[in-house]
């Protein structure tokens, strides 16, 4: 074998191998939109995300506050045993925009819209799971907090 032909080997080589593996990624891609998907279905996420800054004006919502804090105290034992948790001193619940709630970590307060179905509950729940463990990696993962929410109104609806 001459150099020339060992290197048009070698050559055929990376690209047979480069092939391969772009099958498998592609594979590796549409287990992962499956793997999505199959979740998406189990724990439809919320449409949007929900941290931000919010405005210094608050128009409270008294009685979605009065649930919140009741709710809160529920909710303790069952948060205390995941990590990350700190329950914060008070949340202030404000009237969050149509279709956009979402927490201000820095000033504990939630953005939402009421409680009068389930999913404004859980809603509500998540933006509480934001705040309540914005200081370790769960609380952003809308994954964990989105789950953590629904197994809070599921046991204390
Ligand atoms: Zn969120």
């Amino acid at each position: 074998m001459t150099h020339r032909q060992d290197a048009q080997c070698s050559e055929t080589r990376a690209v047979v191998h480069r092939a391969v593996w772009r099958a498998d990624r592609r594979v590796g891609v549409m287990v992962a939109a499956a793997v999505v998907g199959a979740f998406a279905l189990l724990h439809p996420l919320p449409a949007v995300a929900h941290e931000a800054v919010g405005p210094a004006h608050c128009q409270p919502l008294p009685a979605v506050q009065a649930w919140l804090d009741l709710h809160i105290v529920k909710w303790d034992a069952i948060l205390a045993t995941e990590p990350g948790y700190e329950r914060p001193s008070s949340v202030t619940v404000c009237a969050a925009p149509p279709g956009r709630p979402f927490a201000d970590n820095r000033a504990n307060r939630i953005f939402v819209r009421g409680i009068e179905t389930v999913d404004q509950q859980i809603t509500v729940a998540h933006e509480y799971v934001h705040i309540a463990f914005q200081h370790y990696p769960s609380g952003h993962n809308e994954g964990y907090v989105e789950h953590t929410a629904r197994r809070l109104i599921a046991e204390f609806p």
